[in-house]
């Protein structure tokens, strides 16, 4: 249960020393509150008030770590419901399945298709995360699977299959990269926990009702298994959206221990190519951890990791780029200047739109704290002062030896202010970036 700043207070010395560097207990203990301070910070806390303070501290819903080294996956240590109270902090992570009986030539071929799904968005590189390997076979074609699958990708590594010794052959093979091991039910509840005690990898629950969920994650919370990941089985949109919503929420707002942890769902295949999809930007947008698809056409891969890029960006900072004067091809003192601000999507527009064109010119974005053209104009953070002041501060007068700018067409109405503050001729450019390309062929400068 979260403790209130009052609460810690009176768990601390109450001495007003100092040494913690701030200037009261009090203070501390609001720093304490938000996070911005850490216990170890005050040297005469009691081993009552350490405990107290950590059991505080921990995190409603555990991070959970499947996969090793730069492309390992986090997920959980979730602090809200909605994303406007604070923000998401680990986006979903997305996986595709892999049947076993696949020839490994298909297998190979599916691997190298997922790790080719790399896309750069506003300046983001977007990723899948895992690859499942679904056990279809007997024991051995799952272990071959699974050492084909490993020896060709960097990515996570999901484990699917009920049989306990089937899993131990995979993770004979597996188990240094921290697989997920999937396919836990009540049947082979204790020779899984075994394996994940022994190899030491994250562990999915699989129970359709959430008391019994809760129960045997208690349970294996009791024997050490603390790396767990929830799943309610195959239900429909409704079901699930419901268990996924249940789980966070008994998480965050009861402290319930045993659902305090990240939720797996597995997508059901279908001869549509767009319900799986669909059905998958739903769970990314309601709470799932991890979302494993079968589908895995690169237009598929970047409608879900474009949704969860836009889900799990901090509401309340917009995506940035820095502020400056970008030089976009072979530019000249004779290139275009067009204004823009440093929203990273807006910035991102216009650049592929002057790159289209294939005429180098500068960008130049102005700092309006992540806020795009309109918005920034209505809070008076684009302004005829501001772009002035950029126009100096960039040295664009060194940089080319005319003397025009191309400011946005939804700004056209700063234009006349704006050639009285700096002196430069303005142009209104087209009011969506689109335009940019026939815009800039048919500029005089
Ligand atoms: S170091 Fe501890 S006792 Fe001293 S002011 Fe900070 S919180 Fe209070």
């Amino acid at each position: 249960m979260a403790l209130s700043g009052l609460d810690i207070y009176k768990l601390l010395p109450k001495t007003n020393c100092r040494e913690c560097g701030f200037v009261t207990c009090l203070a501390f203990a609001m720093q304490l509150v938000k996070r911005q301070a850490l216990p170890e910070k005050c040297p005469y806390l009691s081993e009552q008030a350490k405990s107290a303070l950590d059991a505080a501290s921990r995190p409603p819903i555990k991070l959970v770590v499947i996969g090793e080294g730069e492309d390992k996956l986090e997920i959980g240590n979730e602090t809200v419901m909605f994303r406007h109270e604070e923000k998401f902090h680990h986006p979903t992570g997305l996986g595709f399945i892999i049947e076993d009986g696949l020839s490994s030539e298909e297998i190979l071929k599916t691997v190298n298709k997922i790790n080719a799904l790399s896309f750069e968005r506003i300046g983001c590189l977007l990723r899948p995360n895992l690859i499942a390997i679904k056990q279809n076979g007997d024991a051995s074609v799952f272990a071959a699977a699974v050492k084909l699958v490993k020896e060709h990708t960097n990515l996570g590594l999901v484990l699917i299959s009920k049989d306990a010794s089937a899993q131990r052959s995979a993770l004979e093979i597996a188990a240094c990269g921290k697989p997920l091991i999937y396919g836990l039910d009540k049947n082979n509840l204790e020779a899984f926990t075994k394996l994940a005690v022994e190899f030491k990898v994250p562990l999915v629950v699989s129970l359709q009702d959430l008391s019994e969920l809760s129960a045997v994650a208690g349970k294996l919370i009791a024997q050490g298994v603390e790396d767990l990941i929830l799943d309610t089985g195959n239900k429909n949109i409704a079901e699930k959206i419901w268990d996924l919503t249940q789980i966070r929420r008994r998480g965050l707002y009861r402290s319930e221990r045993s659902l305090g942890f990240p939720t797996i769902v597995t997508i059901e295949d279908s001869a549509d190519r767009f319900d799986p999809i669909l059905e998958a930007a739903t769970y990314i947008a309601k709470y799932a951890g991890v979302v494993l698809i079968k589908a895995n056409e690169p237009w598929q891969a970047l409608s879900l990791l474009t949704l969860r890029q836009n889900i799990y960006t901090d509401p309340q900072r917009p995506l940035q780029v820095e502020s400056k004067l970008y030089p976009i091809g072979n530019t000249s003192d004779k290139s275009p200047v067009l204004i823009t601000t440093n929203f990273s999507l807006s910035y991102y527009t216009v650049l592929g739109e002057v790159e289209a064109s294939k005429i180098p010119a500068y960008i130049m974005t102005i700092d309006t704290e992540g806020m795009s053209v309109l918005t920034a104009w209505a809070a008076e953070k684009f302004t005829p002062e501001s772009i002035s002041a950029a126009i100096d501060k960039y040295g664009l007068k060194e940089q080319v030896c005319h003397k025009q700018l191309v400011i946005p067409g939804y700004v056209a109405v700063m234009s006349g202010k704006l050639e009285d503050a700096c002196g430069w001729q303005v142009a209104v450019g087209p009011k969506e970036a689109s335009g940019i390309p026939s815009f800039l062929k048919n500029l005089q400068l």
